[in-house]
């Protein structure tokens, strides 16, 4: 594996990143600096981006589902307001109501803070699905088609217009349909990271997919959020995980796009720090292509940017930037604002992706919980910056 190096732009943009491991005089200096440039450093690299972060969980049930009786939809409305979603669907079982869905026709399923789907789980003996629509789907078509192939169930999604995504692929409801065929995005993180589903493992069933098929496949995450009462209301709600979506507005239809493309990372909480992970595909200095994206042609060198937003000053946080599965840098940084910038370079070997993670113990202030354990260290991660993927 080449060694990466972590170093300091140039002048024109070092204003908004801070070198491997400052000196406390640098520090101070970039402080002031950060300070005194603060209004101008959200425009750095994004100049005329008109596009916002939105956030939401993609994958609930509501009482409609037989086992989440709990999980009233005229409370799951209020609460995902209240944690300030931006965007949310509720994905109930459809083999619960033998394919005929009740819950869009719920008068409690509406909202005027945030932009509702229309989701559904597919629940079949061979694996579970999401399928989200931005408009109301017929989704007794699908229903028909749980013994058929997966090619088949991909093109009656694509004739509706609706993003096809599988469910915790490995775990206790193991994803049976193969992965040869088209779907839109898998989910790699559901509920809490360690449990109950193997959270790792999909990730490394993704990686290896990507580099095994050459192809780019979204990730997402979802809580699976089942109960208000009981144990597992005590220890995971709605929006553990959160996926932010870098939407180019505020509809249903900019969401799935965004989620489509990859323009997405996951965070433990709704109130947890956030990813981005851009790069200068031309060397500009500005940094255009965002995590979701792809270069076709390979570059000699890129240079990255990874942003934390959110991050608490004083506490630290390892930072774990990604290469074809393998971990390219690890870096333990300690936050002096409330954001966090790393910037780095490196050479692609060929057909590439890079992606990020950010490690540390959840802290119990974001959580509904007095076991922040069940969440292992993971705090976010990013989709892939793709190289030479078509
Ligand atoms: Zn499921
Ligand atoms: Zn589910």
């Amino acid at each position: 594996m080449r060694l990466l190096r972590l170093e300091l732009l140039p002048p024109s943009v070092v204003g908004c990143h801070m070198p491997r491991r400052p000196s406390r005089n640098l520090m101070r200096a970039l402080i002031l600096f950060l300070s005194l440039l603060a209004p101008l450093l959200t425009s750095c690299g994004e100049e005329e981006d008109s596009r916002v972060w939105l956030k939401g969980d993609l994958h609930l049930h509501s009482d409609h589902s037989h086992d989440a009786r709990d999980n009233p939809l005229s409370a799951l409305v209020p609460l995902a307001e209240s944690l300030g979603m931006d965007y949310f669907v509720i994905t109930d079982h459809d083999n619960h109501v033998n394919g005929k869905l009740t819950t869009w026709d719920d008068p409690h399923y509406r909202s005027d803070a945030m932009v509702l789907l229309y989701g559904v789980e597919w629940t079949t003996g061979r694996g579970h699905a999401n399928f989200f629509g931005a408009e109301r789907f017929e989704h007794e078509r699908l229903y028909a088609l749980r013994e058929s192939s997966g090619e088949q169930v991909a093109e009656e999604a694509a004739r509706q217009s609706l993003h096809f995504s599988i469910n915790h692929p490995i775990g206790k409801d193991l994803w049976e349909y193969g992965f040869d065929h088209h779907f839109d995005s898998i989910e790699i993180w559901n509920a809490l990271f360690l449990a109950p589903n193997r959270n790792r493992d999909a990730i490394a069933l993704w990686e290896s997919l990507v580099m095994e098929q050459g192809r780019r496949i979204p990730i997402r995450g979802g809580s699976d959020c089942h109960h208000q009462e009981g144990g597992e209301a005590e220890i995971f709600n709605i929006g553990n995980p959160t996926t932010w979506v870098y939407a180019r507005d505020r509809s249903g239809e900019a969401v799935l796009n965004a989620l489509g493309r990859g323009n997405a990372s996951i965070s433990y909480a709704p109130t947890a720090e956030r990813l981005e992970l851009w790069a200068d595909a031309d060397g500009d200095g500005k940094y255009e292509l965002l995590m979701g994206d792809t270069i076709e042609s390979v570059p000699e060198s890129l240079a990255f940017d990874l942003r934390v937003e959110g991050t608490h000053p004083g506490d630290s946080y390892r930072v774990l930037i990604i290469k074809d599965g393998e971990t390219l840098l690890e870096e333990t940084v300690r936050a002096v604002q409330p954001r966090l910038t790393l910037t780095f370079r490196d050479s692609p070997n060929g057909r590439t992706f890079y992606r990020a993670e950010l490690r540390a113990e959840p802290p119990l202030r974001h959580l509904q919980t007095t076991l922040p354990e069940a969440y292992g260290d993971m705090i976010a991660l990013t989709n892939p910056i793709y190289v030479g993927y078509p």
